[in-house]
């Protein structure tokens, strides 16, 4: 089979991390192939709020203006107690720093967010997507990597100077590394939902943590019209198959009002994990995103922490392939974003979950005293742009 090659990198996957890091690099002129399986950007409901971390990148690649032509900006966040009806309504810009230059969170799905990165990317001379192309194997020497990739024209060997595995927690790119991903599975299956209902006219913030040790869940608007996104949990042993079924159980203990018609738009089961890879470079071949680590969805850290991924990959890849700096640099963004995973986002994912399915009834009374002290107080509540900085990690040195 003969070899093609292609210039500068290959990104394994068209989420919202693989085009975010394609764009990164040719902005910096360097030329960029994107690989993905499907036939387009997957729609399954996912990501659909950005915090001010995920905003200040979609600004430096110069995303943010389509971004807020179609996305809801949303400052208020409500914590609402199933069993007593306590209800906490936040303003979360009162935790922000004054100078806090994005004092808001956006929402919309991350499917729009991936298709208004391409936008732009299409519009870059030297960068291609390429929809229909399956990474099955990778070999690698010191001078590039070469990728079977299964293509409706059938498989085709294509080599490049780097590659990027960007393609999602079941990474064929980590698969064929060799890679262990390390850590654990929760034990029980999440049932992401978009449902059409009225949630705001029942006193619901664009952002709602609903906790229970059974009935908890995730309710947040998906954007500027009226469709939420509704997220639950149920026992991983009932059969998966029959989750639709199932569904207007739990709607029926989330819902304020029974008498209000609903439409599912879409729902999904999946199970949740916290795992990490034990690096992120493995010669010429890069992970960002999911492909990397992957934490449970409830605080909305997974693509939070991809997009910095993405940020910081295209920085310090960029930096080498133009002769700016060694290789070493390579080696700090595996370390720092690994790091970043287990010190702050994998812990404080893992803390959201608790909060929200807390069988403690104190601990629950606790959860929820909280919120109530930050709702009356804000100069008590802890300021988000640590947790920012945090997420953030330490700057790339290049
Ligand atoms: C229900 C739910 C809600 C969530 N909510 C939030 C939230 O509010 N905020 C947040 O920050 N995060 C959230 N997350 C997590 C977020 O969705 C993921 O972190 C995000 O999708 C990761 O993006 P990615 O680009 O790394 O991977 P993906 O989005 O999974 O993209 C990977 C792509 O690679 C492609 N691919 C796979 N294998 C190959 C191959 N061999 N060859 C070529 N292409 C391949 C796939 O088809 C896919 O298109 C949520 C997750 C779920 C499940």
């Amino acid at each position: 089979m003969s070899v093609s090659p292609i210039e500068g990198v290959a990104i394994i996957g068209a989420g919202p991390v693989g085009f975010l890091t394609a764009l990164g690099l040719a902005r910096n002129s360097i030329p960029v192939t994107l690989l993905e399986a499907g036939p387009a950007i997957a729609e399954s409901p996912r990501a659909a709020v950005y915090f001010p971390t995920t905003v200040k990148v979609l600004d430096q690649l110069g995303v943010l203006d389509d971004a807020l032509t179609i996305g809801l900006k949303n400052i208020y966040f409500c914590f609402r107690v199933l069993e007593t009806g306590e209800i906490v309504m936040v303003d979360t810009t009162t935790s922000m720093p004054p100078e806090e230059r994005y004092p808001y969170n956006l929402h919309f799905g991350q499917h729009i967010l991936a298709g208004i990165v391409m936008d732009h990317l299409t519009r870059i001379a030297d960068a291609q997507v390429w929809f229909n192309h399956t990474v099955v194997d990778l070999e690698q020497n010191g001078s590039g990597v070469t990728l079977s990739v299964d293509t409706p024209d059938g498989r085709k060997e294509i080599r490049s100077d780097w590659v990027v595995g960007a393609d999602g927690a079941n990474s064929s790119v980590r698969r064929l590394l060799g890679l262990p991903f390390d850590g654990h599975t929760w034990p029980d299956r999440f049932v992401a939902t978009n449902v059409s209902y009225p949630f705001d006219q029942y006193g619901f913030a664009p952002a709602n943590m609903v906790a229970d040790p059974v009935n908890w869940a995730v309710v947040a608007r998906l954007g500027r019209e009226n469709l939420w996104r509704v997220t639950y949990g149920e026992d991983a042993s009932l059969p998966e198959g029959e989750v639709r079924r199932r569904i207007p159980d739990h709607y029926r203990a989330i819902m304020p009002s029974q008498d209000e018609m609903y439409e599912i738009v879409a729902a999904s089961p999946y199970r949740v994990h916290e795992r990490c890879v034990p690096t992120f470079r493995d010669g010429r071949v890069l992970l960002a995103g999911d492909a990397a680590h992957v934490c449970n969805p409830c605080g909305g850290m997974g693509l939070t922490s991809g997009v910095i991924d993405a940020k910081a990959l295209a920085q310090v890849l960029s930096a080498v392939i133009l002769g700016k700096a060694g290789e070493r640099v390579l080696g700090f963004y595996s370390e720092e974003r690994r790091r970043v995973f287990h010190e702050v986002t994998s812990p404080v994912a893992t803390e959201f979950k608790r909060r929200l399915s807390e069988k403690d009834p104190e601990k629950r009374r606790a959860d929820a005293r909280i919120f109530r002290e930050i709702a009356e107080n804000p100069k008590a509540a802890p300021q988000s742009a640590l947790l920012s900085a945090q997420i953030e990690g330490r700057p790339m040195p290049v």
